[in-house]
């Protein structure tokens, strides 16, 4: 009895976690990932900062050359472009991030980083701590599988490396240095990004709204310096600066609907040299976040309303006004609703219903892929997440045990073969319905 029932249950589990058989493309992937896993450690191995992706884009060039790609380097200073040119048909970008930060890793995995660079002038540890690794891995095994599978798709692959994510800076200086004029312009513009934060083997997307804008600002505020004892004889821009942070809060909270977010963040706040002197200026450095272009329009044109006006409330002349300087931004990353339901239907098909989770944005971290959609051409994108953490470590989380690193975390890491193994798989199923004959 005990026997026959023990090997009914191991029947019955054999049935519930019995894998459905491994497609072609599963199988030809499995087969890569013994190349694909390797380079994956290298480029773990080996992080370099953002604009400083030198052997890591001479890497990553080479790899696509090898596979009959033409390559290109050095667009906007370390960026790679790879084109495959296959017969009449749409052209499909697809890109990669490659930059690391300047992060000390502590994973203590035997492939950890132990580089170094320099950043503004100082020896800076180096570590790639957001998964641009997988995310370079996962090109390179897309072009593999659609270089080896030419017969099954026509028109154009343009396979981006790009540099400096992480500053916001590396997708603006691509197009700038004539992406989309030296290159064919792509017809559609997909990209992905791993998530510690999601299960391995799940693929996580929603139309609209993926990631929010973000802008850097300064606003540097002039005062009138003074002995710290005579307040009276200047204008304390500390002061100025106090009132200033204090009204940018209501532009989120009485400005814009309650139903759109926004973030403004005062990440910095710099003055004086002593306590007995009023100085004569003060630096702020913001962060601002949205959701929509509008809501980005109107924080930003507040800011300015707010310092300038906060500054003459204070009694300062017009020649000593706030300067408030936008140093860098990105737009909301949008996925295009018509692309997005195509791809739906085709990623649901392939991977079935489970493997793919609606997207729900948690903060409002930002992505610099919408340079390459909000062109005057208005490329359509598609930027999906890819989970980078297995089903087992987010238990053993549950059950007490370590947790769950987040990204930019000296700690972060990922589970690399079934996130690469899922990331290639999706992007190249992407990839071939675009281009299907
Ligand atoms: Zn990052
Ligand atoms: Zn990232």
């Amino acid at each position: 009895m005990k026997s026959a029932f023990t090997g009914m249950l191991a029947a019955a589990l054999f049935v519930a976690t019995a894998p459905t058989k491994a497609t072609d493309l599963q199988d030809a992937i499995a087969a890569d990932y013994e190349y694909l896993g390797k380079l994956f450690t290298h480029f773990h191995a080996n992080p370099e900062l953002s604009f400083q992706e030198i052997e890591t884009s001479k890497r990553l060039a080479n790899e696509l050359a090898a596979l009959g790609y033409n390559v290109t380097t050095g667009v906007g200073k370390t960026g790679v472009v790879a084109v495959m040119e296959n017969g009449e048909g749409p052209t499909v970008l697809i890109r990669a991030d490659m930059d690391g930060l300047p992060v000390k890793e502590k994973t203590g995995l035997p492939y950890a980083s132990t580089a170094t660079q320099i950043l503004k002038g100082k020896t800076m540890p180096v570590m790639h701590a957001c998964g641009h690794d997988m995310h370079m891995t996962s090109l390179v095994g897309t072009a593999m599988r659609l270089a080896a599978s030419k017969d099954k798709w026509q028109g154009t692959l343009v396979l981006v490396g790009q540099p400096a994510e992480e500053i916001i800076a590396g997708a603006e200086a691509m197009l700038k240095d004539g992406l989309y004029e030296r290159f064919p312009t792509p017809d559609y513009a997909l990209g992905l990004h791993v998530f510690s934060t999601a299960e391995a083997g799940k693929i996580i997307y929603r139309e609209g709204t993926m990631l929010s804008s973000s802008d850097s600002v300064q606003i540097t505020i002039p005062g009138i310096g003074t002995h710290g004892a005579a307040p009276h004889m200047g204008k304390d821009p500390v002061v100025i600066g106090s009132q200033i942070v204090t009204a940018l809060q209501t532009l989120v909270a009485r400005e814009i609907s309650p139903l759109d977010p926004g973030v403004v963040t005062v990440g910095t706040f710099h003055a004086g040299t002593k306590n007995n002197i009023i100085s004569d200026e003060a630096v702020l450095g913001l962060t601002v976040r949205s959701n929509s272009n509008d809501v980005r329009e109107a924080l930003l044109s507040g800011i300015k309303r707010i310092a300038i006006n906060t500054a003459k409330a204070a009694g300062m002349p017009d020649d000593k006004l706030p300067v408030i300087k936008h140093i860098v931004g990105t737009n909301v990353t949008q996925n295009d609703a018509a692309l997005t339901a195509r791809l739906d239907k085709t990623l649901k098909a392939k991977f079935g219903e489970d493997r793919i989770l609606p997207y729900k944005q948690t903060n409002m971290g930002a992505e610099d892929f919408s340079y390459f959609t909000e062109t005057d051409e208005k490329v359509p994108g598609f930027f999906f997440i890819v989970g980078g953490t297995l089903k087992a470590t987010f238990e053993a989380e549950a059950n007490g045990g370590p947790a769950v690193a987040g990204h930019h975390s000296p700690l972060f890491k990922i589970a690399p073969e079934a996130s690469i193994k899922t990331g290639v798989e999706a992007m190249t199923i992407a990839a071939l319905e675009l281009l299907q004959k």
